[in-house]
């Protein structure tokens, strides 16, 4: 990528040069000055326009192949050990115990393996405009209590490790939308809240109104924050922080991604703070309020 913008630089230099010697040389001429300087313009601009264009490709392709690397690693690992206790049972005398110890690993890695192809999945049915939508009244109370309550029990975290902080108001937070698909979105910000808490969870989810019209459910966590140069990136699809804390953690770069999606074809938007690496971070949902129930399908 160096070459890429050392060349496209070089580029855009020879042509500074020769436009600005066109004009010292052509000065007194209109015709070729006003034909010149327009071309030699489009010229740098066009030189520039690739050089960018060349650099996302090729950040693009560097995603993609660690997007790949990832997801091939964390289907291969489940896998690699749900052979090895089959081969086990298959081959030695074990106690039920034991017997029971495999089994219940094995499940935990059929879980993973499970989560890892139903993100790639939901990742590229989000994208399909074509798709039918489900839009009914959700209760945002009763889906982040719900979400909550499924981190607690898949990460087998004490309930104290995150607590939900409920805004008191007249009327129940609903919102017009797919239950299924927001509780994916929640889940996923909840799993990273825990996840990029390598010292132990400690999350705060916060559910609130915003000028009566928005919904906003905020997810904060103590754990190893976002640098403020990446917090709008982490929305992009395959896109991790590239510092070492989080490649050593597994993950495919698709939830916020699918969070981001999910929010958007509600109406509303996903965002990012955090006042730093290592001082934690908070990821934020925020969706229209509805006040009158509706139930349809599109
Ligand atoms: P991943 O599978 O890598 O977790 P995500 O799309 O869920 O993919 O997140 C993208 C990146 O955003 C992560 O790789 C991580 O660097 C960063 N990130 C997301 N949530 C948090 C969080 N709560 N704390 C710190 N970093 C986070």
């Amino acid at each position: 990528m160096v070459l890429f913008i050392l060349l496209g630089v070089c580029l855009v230099g020879v042509a500074v040069a020769l436009n600005v010697s066109w004009i010292l040389l052509n000065w007194r001429r209109i015709v070729p000055m006003a034909l010149g300087i327009p071309f030699f313009a489009l010229l740098i601009v066009g030189v520039a326009l690739n050089t960018i264009f060349l650099v996302r490709e090729v950040r693009r392709n560097e995603r993609h192949d660690a997007f790949l690397s990832a997801v091939t690693h964390e289907l291969k690992t489940p896998i690699a050990s749900i052979h090895l206790y089959l081969e086990t049972l298959q081959r030695r005398q074990l106690d039920d115990a034991q017997r029971s110890e495999f089994y219940t690993r094995m499940l935990a890695d059929s879980d993973r393996l499970l989560a890892t192809v139903e993100q790639v999945l939901k990742a590229g049915e989000v994208g399909q405009r074509s798709r039918s939508h489900v839009r009914v009244s959700v209760d945002m109370g009763a889906l982040v209590e719900d979400c909550v309550h499924i981190t607690l029990l898949r990460h087998h975290l004490d309930e104290k490790a995150i607590t939900l902080r409920v805004e008191e108001t007249l009327l129940p937070m609903m919102v017009r939308g797919d239950p299924d698909e927001l509780q994916t979105a929640l889940l996923n910000v909840l799993a990273n809240a825990v996840k990029y808490s390598p010292d132990g969870a400690d999350v705060s989810v916060a559910l609130s109104v915003e000028q009566d019209a928005w919904v906003r459910v905020s997810v904060t966590d103590h754990g190893i924050g976002i640098p403020a140069a990446h917090l709008k990136r982490i929305f992009r699809r395959f896109y991790r922080v590239p510092s070492r804390n989080v490649l050593r953690t597994k993950g495919t770069g698709l939830g916020l991604y699918l969070v981001r999606t999910i929010a958007r074809q509600h109406g509303g938007d996903a965002t990012a703070q955090s006042a730093g690496e290592g001082r934690g971070s908070t990821v934020s949902l925020q969706l229209p309020r509805i006040l009158i129930p509706v139930l349809e399908h599109d």
